[in-house]
């Protein structure tokens, strides 16, 4: 099927935020697309997303956004967040900035209402029709055919389309079907981690503002285990604890049974945060621990005629603050790849091909941020890496020089998740040896710091190839 046949009949399963943004953008490009999406429109109807009620949207996300020509309406969604405040168990805080450089910071965003907005925009195209509460059941990849539950007569449906995309996340029925039918190769993996997450919230104080600094994302590392809070346009913040469904070595959700442990628990751990949560014990019980895991597959696509993307084709675990914003790169991606290919088959195989490398590169940048998030912001080699890294931004160009949080959040054009994480690692393990080894510290004029880490940034990256 070429490219340019504008007939071509499209079906995406889910009109989450990666299925609204694509479908979206191939009805701007002039093609019918169909969406099927399982749950309720939560346009008119409550939806219990489950899940992380606001997100960090960063650069690679707003440049999907900008692709559809939402970037200026979604800002109006938007609370800037220009760095971590963090919470030391002692009650004292302390700022550690994204970036050195003005003007770049992550975003604080509701999932609902950024997924509504692209869902408002898919439904201003005559050629976009969503039917939603009809969940997709099975899908026949090598015939195009789709089974789901219509929801108006309450009863299985096929529907035949020329092409589908699996847009469904981490559930993906598309990339079920990948794995039942055999005759292709397809490898799946699925890593869980041993935490799991609970999500809380402050309420506004009295008079509607924020209980606590407003354009920061607040972290409390403990250690083994971490409270982070992101705020809400509407003076609340959205608290997510990660903790170990069990463990040996430290506090669990296993050990958070009763009233009495839960209480006990945020008030030796998170003191603080006491204070503003009223009915913590209420949230705390009434709220579901989900689990959190990395979903990696290849090949993305099947037949030429199916291929999957977002979540569906690689989930990741939320410690980089990445998954939406890789699933809007996706987007962005899909769309170049659309311009330089004749066929679709091919456009799916190209698309899959050379996307990967990066998704696999932030999956495991996600679970390193981790480590970083409860462990390392507090600890003093780490704090001066930042300090390094912040006068080294403010004095130099990006071209120059760019942390790592830098490269993957706030990227020059072109640099890819990969790129990132293999400049970005050696460039951390760079600087902690110069540290280490005294041979830089935070007080040495910013060109030969620049100049150390360079050096000693080369001679990795050199010995790794
Ligand atoms: C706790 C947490 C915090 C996070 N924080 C961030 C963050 O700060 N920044 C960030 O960039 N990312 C974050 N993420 C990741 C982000 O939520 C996902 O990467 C993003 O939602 C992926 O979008 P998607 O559309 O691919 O999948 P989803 O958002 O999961 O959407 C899939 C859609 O498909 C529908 N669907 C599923 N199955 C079917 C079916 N069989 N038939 C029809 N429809 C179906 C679903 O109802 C849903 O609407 C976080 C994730 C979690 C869990």
């Amino acid at each position: 099927m070429e490219i340019n046949n504008k007939d071509t009949k499209i079906l995406i399963s889910g009109a989450g935020l990666c299925g609204s943004l694509l479908g979206l953008r191939l009805a701007q490009r002039g093609y019918k697309v169909d969406i099927l999406e399982k749950r309720p429109d939560m346009r008119s109807q409550q939806v219990d997303g489950g899940r992380s009620i606001n997100l960090a949207l960063s650069d690679r996300g707003l440049k999907g956004l900008k692709l559809v020509g939402l970037e200026e309406k979604v800002k109006d969604l938007c609370i800037p967040m220009h760095g971590r405040l963090i919470h030391n168990i002692d009650g004292s805080t302390f700022t550690s900035n994204y970036s050195g450089r003005e003007g770049e910071y992550i975003n604080s965003i509701s999932r609902e209402e950024l997924n509504k907005l692209l869902l408002d925009e898919a439904d201003k195209y005559d050629d976009v029709q969503i039917d939603f509460n009809d969940e997709v059941l099975h899908v026949d990849l090598e015939n195009t055919t789709i089974t789901y539950h219509d929801s108006e007569s309450n009863e299985e449906k096929t529907w035949k389309a020329d092409l589908i995309f699996g847009a469904d996340g981490a559930g993906s029925a598309v990339r079920k079907a990948m794995v039942r039918q055999r005759d292709f190769l397809f490898s799946h993996s699925i890593e869980w981690l041993p935490h799991g997450y609970k999500e809380l919230s402050i309420p506004p104080a009295e008079d509607g503002s924020w209980r606590i600094e407003k354009n920061a994302l607040h972290i409390w590392p403990r250690g083994g285990f971490m409270l982070i809070a992101l705020p809400n346009l509407d003076g609340s913040f959205t608290l997510t604890l990660f903790l170990d469904y069990k463990s040996k070595e430290g506090p669990s959700f296993e050990d958070l049974k009763n009233d009495r442990s839960v209480i006990e628990f945020f008030n030796t751990y998170f003191s603080d945060v006491v204070p503003h949560i009223p009915d913590l014990v209420e949230q705390f019980n009434n709220n579901p621990t989900p689990p959190l895991g990395t979903i990696k597959c290849n090949p993305w696509d099947a037949y030429g005629k199916s291929l999957l993307i977002g979540d569906a084709a690689h989930a990741i675990v939320p410690f980089y603050g990445q998954g939406m914003n890789a699933s809007f790169e996706d987007v962005v991606d899909f769309d170049l790849t659309l311009d330089r290919n004749k066929y679709w088959s091919k456009a799916f195989s190209d698309f899959a091909e050379t996307r990967k490398p990066n998704t696999d590169a932030i999956a495991d940048l996600a679970l390193d941020n981790f480590i970083e998030m409860r462990d390392s912001v507090a600890n003093s080699d780490f704090k001066k890496k930042r300090q390094i890294e912040m006068l080294l931004e403010s004095h130099f160009a990006k071209e120059e020089y760019q942390s790592k949080y830098s490269l993957v959040t706030f990227p020059v054009e072109g640099i890819s998740y990969r790129e990132a994480m293999l400049q970005g690692r050696a460039q951390d393990r760079a600087i902690l040896y110069l540290l280490k080894e005294n041979i830089i510290s935070p007080e040495d004029h910013e060109n030969d710091l620049l100049f150390e880490i360079s050096r000693k940034t080369k001679d990795i990256l050199w010995f790794r190839n």
